[in-house]
């Protein structure tokens, strides 16, 4: 791992930020050779933690434009652009999560 990582994340667009990669389709979803993001750590785990793989796939959310329209992430981003990039928060798996009926 000694790729060097870009700094600025490209969904909440920080500076200054540890980033990682995310497949836009997820790799279980054929998304191997399809375009990647470098998010930082916040930002990769909110998706993950609102979205499951399938679901990104059936909602579209592949692109990062796309993410930052989606309603939830929205309300994320606006968040987090106001966060220093030092700082991690924690996000919380189940809360974050949205309710199945
Ligand atoms: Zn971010
Ligand atoms: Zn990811």
């Amino acid at each position: 791992m000694s790729k060097k990582y870009p700094t600025t994340c490209e969904l909440c667009l920080r500076e200054n930020v540890k980033t990682t990669l995310h497949h836009l389709t997820p790799k279980e979803e054929g998304g191997t050779f399809l375009p990647t993001a470098y998010l930082c750590i916040p930002c990769h785990k909110q998706i993950h933690a609102l979205f499951s793989n399938k679901e990104i796939v059936i909602l579209g959310l592949t692109t990062i434009e796309a993410l930052r329209e989606q309603e939830e992430m929205k309300k994320f981003l606006s968040w987090i652009r106001k966060q220093p990039g030092s700082k991690v928060p924690y996000i919380k798996k189940s809360n974050a999560r949205r309710k199945k009926k």
